[in-house]
């Protein structure tokens, strides 16, 4: 079983590179999805976006995986396959993009509403984000990996939703997935202790419906199993003394997408 890697305050500034690169990537595919554009649009899109950027699209041939982007719709929970299919309104989209930079891995996923979603999926989407901030807000030292799957999983099923247990968060350097794992659920003070050093992506995925998912033949794809709309969002974090250090962000899809709303 390999060790938690700690890292350096200098690869924590590669690491925070990496996952800005990935967050103006995101800001990309915020500004052109919408009705009538297929998912493999925004996978070309970010491909060109990160390689014009100096990164490498992380995700593309991991253990095989064909795309730049994981792109998983409505029921799709996460590792969906771009593809041909045309979005339209009322599709809910989770978008997960990695890169590498510097021979560091930033990892970040953003779920949007095309167009009106109707008033399950917003308040999906709205309490996955704020699961997201509440696992956050335990990557503190002297917390526990427990804390932070407690702190999700609490706000999850007070809401009547599924935590998927079956895919979990991971810590994240040189490589994409590194030790420790950090799971959706949890109890309060278990689990290894957080310290500084340490950085991890924090990725809630929630599920309207029951929390069960099933693993598609195509070997990536994972849905829920009562065909419900899943949410996805991640930040890569780095632990910190007294409160977190947020690596990747929101603020430039907020921003694209608060312009395109007002237009
Ligand atoms: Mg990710
Ligand atoms: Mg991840």
């Amino acid at each position: 079983m390999p060790k938690i890697n700690y890292k350096s305050v200098e690869e924590i500034e590669l690491i925070r590179e990496s996952s800005l690169l990935v967050s103006k990537t995101h800001a990309e595919v915020a500004k052109i999805i919408a009705p009538g554009v297929t998912t493999m649009e925004l996978n070309k899109l970010a491909e060109t976006f990160i390689r014009d950027n100096g990164g490498v699209p992380a995700f593309l041939n991991y253990n095989g995986f064909p795309y730049s982007l994981c792109i998983s719709l409505n029921d799709q929970v996460v590792h969906g396959f771009p593809s041909k299919h045309v979005l339209v309104e009322g599709d809910l989209v989770s978008v997960d993009c990695g890169v590498i930079l510097n021979k560091y891995f930033g990892d970040s996923a953003f779920t949007y509403a095309i167009g009106e979603v109707d008033e399950t999926t917003k308040t999906l989407m709205r309490v996955t984000r704020e699961c997201l901030d509440l696992g956050v807000a335990k990557a503190v030292v002297g917390m526990r990996i427990g804390d932070i799957g407690y702190a999700v999983q609490e706000h999850a099923e007070k809401h009547g939703f599924g935590v998927v247990k079956e895919l979990v968060g991971h810590g994240v350097g040189i490589r994409l997935h590194e030790k420790p794992e950090v799971p959706n659920y949890g109890k309060r003070g278990s689990g290894i202790k957080l310290e500084e050093g340490m950085v991890i992506a924090i990725e809630p995925m929630i599920n309207a419906g029951r929390a069960g998912v099933k693993f598609w033949d195509d070997g990536w794809t994972v849905s829920t199993v009562d065909k419900k709309p899943s949410a996805h969002y991640e930040h890569t974090v780095a632990v910190g003394k007294g409160k977190p250090d947020i690596l990747s962000t929101f603020e430039y899809i907020d921003k694209v997408l608060e312009e395109k709303n007002n237009n």
